[in-house]
């Protein structure tokens, strides 16, 4: 099969088309590729930056991507509720199902997890094995290359959802795809305004296209605009999915006391915050967002997208065949792509 593997520890990719068809096991089902699309991991292990350096250099050589949605074509003799020609999406995270964090109901935080095209075989090739856990069965109305971007919607999904967000005003810093999901998600579950912060005009622009009320881009002006925007008492709730210590100082800046702060971005360093002032005297709610609820994630995204209340097609602006792969690289390198679909 063709299959697009880091064969090693330096930038780039290798595009093989002898890799064997994966060989699966008991627990596992085959999935058919019909759609993957490049999330920012990929993009850090393509480049082979600091964190992929760290991260990857023991699992080279592997095939990446994590990102997919396809049919079953084989089973194992021990999955259960899944059968071939189902077509299914991956939760990425490969939880143990064993330990503290999983008998508590967190799979999501597995002190054992691998993540699947990091850790083990992923989803750039025409087949990957999943475990069963980890494949969500899609609605058969949604397009492939739809239903592949449903991961970084959960994790918007997730975001989104660590409170109340009807009736409530929203500041979230970052329109990548999560942020603008975020958008999207708020906007369609009633938050009485959604302000959102990026210093690029394109992802602005998906922002407004999915519901943003006011687009600001940090311009030192903002943090004025966010109080007028909410009457003077701040948003009551923050969304921090840029992963900039700027947007997160801003972000408790501006919180209205009592307010929630829910964090997905990932930081290169350590982040210096006004605990004093901006946390503890705020009673401020700070909470770190890890990956998508097993399985809630899944379903409230599913939800959205079945109601049509969240276009998620609107999000995908490359469809370019796997050999291609490269240029995918290259558009979102440029700052002008959001969701780079390929299809094998
Ligand atoms: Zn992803
Ligand atoms: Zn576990």
């Amino acid at each position: 099969m063709l299959a697009v593997w880091k064969s090693k520890p330096e930038e780039g990719l290798e595009i093989k088309e002898d890799t064997e068809v994966p060989k699966i096991k008991p627990n596992e089902v085959l999935v058919k590729v019909g759609a993957t699309s490049i999330c920012g991991t990929d993009k850090h292990i393509y480049e082979w930056d600091k964190w992929a350096q760290e991260r990857i250099t023991k699992n080279v050589p592997y095939i990446f991507g994590h990102e997919v949605s396809g049919e079953v074509v084989d089973v194992g003799e021990a999955t259960r509720g899944i059968k071939k020609g189902d077509r299914v999406s991956a939760e990425t995270h490969i939880a143990c199902w064993h330990c503290f964090q999983c008998k508590t109901g967190n799979a999501h935080i597995c002190e054992n997890v691998k993540i699947l095209g990091v850790d083990v075989d992923g989803t750039f090739a025409e087949y990957v094995a999943i475990p069963w856990q980890n494949a969500w069965v899609n609605d058969p109305s949604l397009p492939h290359w739809v239903a592949t971007a449903q991961e970084p919607l959960g994790n918007a999904v997730h975001t989104v959802f660590d409170g109340e967000v009807a009736g409530k005003s929203v500041v979230i810093f970052g329109m990548g795809p999560i942020g603008v999901c975020a958008a999207g998600l708020c906007h369609a579950a009633g938050a009485e305004k959604v302000i959102a912060v990026d210093p690029q005009d394109y992802r602005l622009k998906f922002a407004e296209d999915f519901g943003a009320d006011v687009l600001l881009k940090p311009d030192g002006k903002h943090l004025e605009r966010i109080m007028e925007e909410t009457g003077g008492r701040g948003p009551e709730v923050m969304l921090e999915i840029s992963g900039s210590s700027h947007a997160l100082r801003d972000g408790l800046e501006v919180l209205r006391p009592g307010g929630r702060v829910s964090i997905l971005g990932i930081f290169k360093e350590p982040v210096q915050v006004d605990v004093t002032n901006n946390i503890v005297f705020k009673g401020a709610k700070v909470h770190g967002i890890n990956g998508r609820k097993m399985f809630e994630s899944w379903y409230t995204a599913a939800a959205f997208l079945k109601s049509g209340k969240l276009d998620l097609s609107k999000l995908v602006t490359h469809r370019l065949k796997l050999t291609e792969i490269e240029k995918g690289f290259e558009a979102l390198s440029s700052g002008e792509a959001m969701k780079v679909v390929l299809e094998p």
